[in-house]
């Protein structure tokens, strides 16, 4: 995903307002970013920023913030705001490691994570954006009746965030392991760019949503 050679893309971020350069001073104070009280929902690892706009355009009343690790990457999504800007999208370019640091205890009401690194190494399962470690995060941030939307085309990551659920504390509200040919969890589905690419090449979308026990 990471694109290398983007000349100058540190600058670019640090010029761009669609960016929150020091999300930390925002912690408990969203609202401020965005001058209403609107829910706030995160995608974490959103690479080039096609869903959280898709998603954002669809749904005005509600405030959206899309996290990415590079700054290669996160030029994309800058560069497509350019063309079209929302006003209820904003970016932040951080390692979701220090998300407790940006947001506050029940500050945040969804939280995505599509198609996220897989990470296969048993050594680094606690890198894994669904992984207990960061499950212990997002409880942290997330509202009492909040959601997690995990979606992937890798069957083995998938299998792992499935059993650390429990240990972690979480249900599942539901799964599926073909979403594109499930009718009732593909309703209002919108596609990321993974989720494109691999789905066009006959891949299965699994996907869960999950909340607190
Ligand atoms: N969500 C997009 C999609 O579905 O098209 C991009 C998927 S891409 C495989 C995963 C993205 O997550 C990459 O852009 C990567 O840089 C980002 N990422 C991975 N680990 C991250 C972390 N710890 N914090 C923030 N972003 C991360």
């Amino acid at each position: 995903m990471r694109l290398r050679n983007v000349t100058g893309s540190r600058e670019i971020i640090a010029d761009s307002r669609f960016v929150v350069h020091e999300p930390f001073e925002y912690k408990g104070k969203w609202n401020a970013v965005f001058g209403n009280d609107h829910p706030l929902q995160i995608e974490i690892g959103m690479g080039k920023g096609r869903f959280m706009m898709d998603l954002a355009a669809a749904n005005p009343d509600i405030n959206y913030v899309g996290i990415e690790k590079y700054s290669t990457v996160l030029l994309r999504a800058i560069q497509k705001m350019e063309e079209h800007e929302l006003s209820n999208l904003r970016f932040i370019r951080m390692d979701a490691e220090d998300i407790c640091e940006a947001f506050d205890m029940g500050e945040v009401a969804k939280i995505y994570l599509n198609f996220s690194d897989p990470w296969p190494k048993d050594r680094h399962a606690k890198r894994r954006l669904p992984s207990r470690q960061f499950l212990a995060r997002y409880d942290a941030i997330l509202a009492k009746d909040g959601r997690i939307e995990f979606k992937t085309d890798n069957m083995d990551l998938f299998d792992f965030a499935l059993g650390e659920l429990e240990p972690a504390g979480w249900q599942l509200e539901a799964v599926t392991r073909d979403l594109h040919h499930d009718e009732k969890m593909l309703v209002g589905n919108i596609m990321t760019e993974y989720e494109e690419k691999f789905s066009s090449i006959g891949n299965p979308i699994y996907k869960y949503i999950i909340f607190r026990s």
